[in-house]
């Protein structure tokens, strides 16, 4: 490893696995897509108080995304990026080329089953096939024995542990609270494309959320009056146009009719070309 307090960029698989060689165990990985906020560096402040060594991924994995506009307009920029994680003594940044992690002929895809179906898995068709795949590569790639993903993405969390589980990966899978705005609205690297009029409409989704677990813990159960509250608290903003608004069994992200154990209440609403995403988990 570099001496402490220097980060050490690398962009190879081989430049990877020479720099983790001799790295001090544990290792934790936090997997980004970089236009780093505080959600990530929540994140890398959790892997570095419980590892020896934190290694950030950086790459805008072009396999996640369904439309070519929305990665051509996904937000970059590494020098940020790199000096957010300066700051936060981060020992190793991985940012790699879109060959060097899917290398000439590259022909696998790791598929995650029921639980990836719905909600995003329905929205975006072949979504969690490109984390899921990606997270495999990266998992392999670092071998370490944590690695940290935010509950504001709550179903990419439940993909990549089922994955973990199955595959027998040996990386333990953490998840950490959702970082948000003073307003309520969630981090997210997408929020910069948000103009001002939707960005003081996104506080709608956290509002909703709210709502729905303020009915919640007077005592609702029933997971369409839920649902109506969601729908209801978003219709008082005319920006936001809801994609889903969904009550589900927190294990199997199937559609609930009663509330009687854990449940996800999880939104997603579209504010001109931006698609914002947020979940509270309620029952736990
Ligand atoms: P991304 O760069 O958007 O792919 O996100 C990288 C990781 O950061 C994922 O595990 C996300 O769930 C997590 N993350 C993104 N936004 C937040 C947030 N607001 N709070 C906590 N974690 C987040």
């Amino acid at each position: 490893m570099a001496p402490a307090g220097v980060l050490r960029i690398v962009r190879t698989r081989a430049e990877l696995r020479e720099a983790l060689a001799s790295a001090e165990r544990p290792v934790g990985l936090v997997p980004t897509m970089g236009w780093l906020h505080e959600g990530h560096r929540a994140l890398i402040q959790q892997a570095r108080a419980e590892n020896a060594t934190t290694v950030v991924s950086i790459f805008v994995n072009p396999r996640q995304f369904g439309d070519p506009a929305d990665l051509e307009k996904y937000p970059r920029s590494e020098a940020r990026d790199i000096a957010l994680c300066t700051e936060e003594g981060v020992d190793l940044v991985f940012a790699p080329s879109v060959e060097e992690v899917y290398p000439p002929g590259f022909d696998t895809t790791v598929r995650v089953g029921a639980v990836a179906g719905p909600l995003e898995g329905a929205a975006r068709p072949g979504h969690f096939d490109g984390v899921a795949t990606v997270v495999a590569i990266l998992f392999d790639l670092v071998g370490a024995e944590h690695a940290y993903f935010g509950q504001k993405d709550a179903q990419q969390l439940l993909v990549i542990r089922r994955m973990a589980l199955d595959l027998a990966l040996p990386t333990e899978v953490i998840g950490c609270p959702t970082v948000r705005e003073p307003d309520g609205l969630a981090m997210s690297s997408r929020n910069v494309h948000l103009s001002a009029d939707e960005r003081a409409a996104s506080p709608v989704l956290a509002r909703a959320l709210r709502a729905a677990r303020g009915m919640y813990a007077r005592g609702e159960r029933s997971a369409e009056a839920l649902r109506s509250e969601m729908r209801r608290v978003l219709a008082e903003e005319s920006l936001a146009k809801p994609e889903y608004v969904s009550v589900a069994d927190t294990a199997t992200l199937q559609e609930l009719d009663t509330v009687a154990g854990p449940a996800l209440l999880s939104l997603a609403v579209r504010f001109g070309s931006t698609r914002l995403i947020d979940n509270e988990l309620v029952g736990s």
